[in-house]
C-alpha cells in the first residue's frame, strides 16, 4: 500500500522522559508505516533546551506560526531537583508558557470517551471541552497583608496624569488586599478563539462569569464576548446550527452537572484552573485528556494534557516493563495530522486520522488497556497490557480496517 502523502510539514516538538520514549513508538508502530511523515524536528527535551539555552522552543514557536500547525510531546518544567538532576545553567521556564505567550492562543482539553470507563457523573454521554482563558486575573495579581488601621484605596494615574481612587476597604483589624487586571486585547482573542474552534467543532460554546457580582470586571468580559459574537460570528453560528450561551458561573456549574456532554465550556482562568481539573477527574483519567492551543489567527498545537510521567521513567531506565497510557499523545499525533489534511486538502490524511483514532477507542473497548485504566474499566474482559503491546494492538485494528 502506498503511503499517504503530505505537502507541508507539522512542527514536531519532542519532549522528555516517559512521554519522549511514547513518542518515538507511536511514529515508529502507528504513523511511518502509514503516512510519508513530513515533519519540521525540534528538540525540546531539558537537555537540548539547556544547551540552546532556550532558543529552540522559541524556534519551534515561531516555525509553528509559520507552518500553523505542531504536535508537543510532554516536557519537564524545571524546578530546583530538576536543576542538579540536568546540571541545567538556569531554571528554564514552562515550555508551554513560552509557545503559549508567542502564539498568544487558548488551551482547550477534552477527555476522549470510551466504553468501561465511566465518567462520575451518569448523564455525561459526551465529552464537554474546556477552553481557559491563559492570561491575567489572579495569576497576575499583586497581593498585601495589611494590618488593622490601614486604609487600602485603588489609584490609577491616567496618560493625562489625572488620576481616580476608589475606597477598597478601611481596615479596622488585619486583613488582605488583592489587585488584579487584565486585556481588552486579550479577552477579545479569547472570544474570537472560543467562537472559531466551536466553529471548527460545530459544536455549541457556554461561557460564564460572575458579573452580577463584578460589574465592571466581569461585566466587561461578558459585553466584550457579547459584541464579538454579534459582530462576527452570529450569521455563522446560524448556518453551522450552534448557539453562543451566556449565564452566570453558579448557573452554568449547575447545568453541566445536569448535562449530557457535547459543548464547549469558556471559562475565566482561575475557573479553567479548577473545572478543567474537576472534568478530567470525573471523565475518569488525566491520560485520556487532549488539548490543543489555537491562536486567534487559526494557528494551532495540539499535545496531551498529562506531564512527563516521571515515575514510569525511571522504572523504563532500570529496564523495569511499564504500562503508560499512550493515547493522549497518540491523539494529539491524529489531531494534528488531520487538521493539517484540512488545511492542505489531503482528504487520506484526515481519513487515517479517524481510522487511528477508531483502532484505538475499539482497543480499549475489546478490553485492551494499559494499568492506569485496568484499574478503572468496568468491562469484564479487560486485560493489562504494557506500554508497547498496547500500540501493537492498535495496530492490528488499524490495519484491519485500513
Ligand atoms: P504527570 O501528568 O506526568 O503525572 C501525574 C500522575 O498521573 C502520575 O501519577 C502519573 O503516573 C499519572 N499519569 C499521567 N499521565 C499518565 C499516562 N499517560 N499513563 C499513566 N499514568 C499517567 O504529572 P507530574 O508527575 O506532576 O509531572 C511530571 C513532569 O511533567 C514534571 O516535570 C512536569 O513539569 C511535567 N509536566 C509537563 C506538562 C506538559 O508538558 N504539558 C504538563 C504537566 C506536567
Amino acid at each position: 500500500m502506498a503511503k499517504i502523502p503530505m505537502t507541508t510539514p507539522l512542527v514536531e516538538m519532542d519532549g522528555d522522559e516517559m512521554t519522549r520514549i511514547i513518542w518515538k513508538m507511536i511514529k515508529d508502530i502507528l504513523i511511518t508505516p502509514y503516512v510519508d511523515l513530513k515533519t519540521e524536528y525540534y528538540d525540546l527535551g531539558l537537555e537540548n533546551r539547556n544547551a540552546t539555552n532556550d532558543q529552540v522552543t522559541v524556534d519551534s514557536a515561531e516555525a509553528t506560526k509559520k507552518y500553523g500547525v505542531a504536535v508537543k510531546c510532554a516536557t519537564i518544567t524545571p524546578n530546583a531537583a530538576r536543576m542538579t538532576e540536568y546540571d541545567l545553567k538556569e531554571m528554564w521556564k514552562s515550555p508551554n508558557g513560552t509557545i503559549r505567550a508567542i502564539l498568544d492562543g487558548t488551551v482547550f482539553r477534552s477527555p476522549i470517551i470510551v466504553k468501561g470507563i465511566t465518567p462520575y457523573i451518569p448523564t455525561w454521554k459526551k465529552p464537554i471541552t474546556i477552553a481557559r482563558h491563559a492570561y491575567g486575573d489572579v495569576y497576575k495579581n499583586t497581593e498585601m497583608v495589611v494590618k488593622g488601621g490601614s486604609k487600602a484605596e485603588l489609584l490609577v494615574t491616567k496618560p493625562d496624569g489625572t488620576t481616580e481612587t476608589s475606597l477598597i476597604h478601611d481596615f479596622k483589624g488585619d486583613g488582605v488586599i488583592q489587585g488584579m487586571h487584565n486585556l481588552d486585547s486579550s479577552i477579545s482573542s479569547f472570544a474570537r478563539a472560543c467562537f472559531n474552534y466551536a466553529l471548527d467543532l460545530k459544536q455549541d460554546i457556554w461561557f460564564a462569569t460572575k458579573d452580577t457580582i463584578s460589574k465592571k470586571y466581569d461585566h466587561t468580559f461578558k459585553d466584550i464576548f457579547q459584541e464579538i459574537f454579534d459582530n462576527e460570528y452570529k450569521d455563522k453560528f446560524e448556518e453551522a446550527g450552534i448557539e453562543y450561551f451566556y449565564t452566570l458561573i453558579d448557573d452554568a456549574v449547575a447545568r453541566v452537572i445536569r448535562s449530557e456532554g457535547g459543548y464547549i465550556w469558556a471559562c475565566k482562568n482561575y475557573d479553567g484552573d479548577v473545572m478543567s481539573d474537576m472534568i478530567a477527574t470525573a471523565f475518569g483519567s488525566l491520560a485520556m485528556m487532549t488539548s490543543v492551543l489555537v491562536s486567534p489567527e487559526g494557528i494551532y498545537e495540539y499535545e496531551a494534557a498529562h506531564g512527563t510521567v516521571q515515575r514510569h521513567y525511571y522504572k523504563h531506565l532500570k529496564g523495569e516493563e511499564t504500562s503508560t497510557n499512550s493515547v493522549a499523545t497518540l491523539f494529539a499525533w491524529t489531531g494534528a495530522l488531520r487538521k493539517r489534511g484540512e488545511l492542505d486538502s489531503i482528504p487520506e490524511l484526515c481519513d487515517f486520522a479517524d481510522k487511528l483514532e477508531k483502532a484505538t477507542i475499539t482497543t480499549i473497548e475489546d478490553g485492551v488497556m494499559t494499568g492506569d485504566l485496568y484499574l478503572l474499566s468496568t468491562l469484564e474482559n479487560k486485560k493489562k497490557v504494557n506500554t508497547e503491546e498496547f500500540l501493537v494492538a492498535v495496530n492490528e485494528r488499524l490495519k484491519a480496517i485500513l
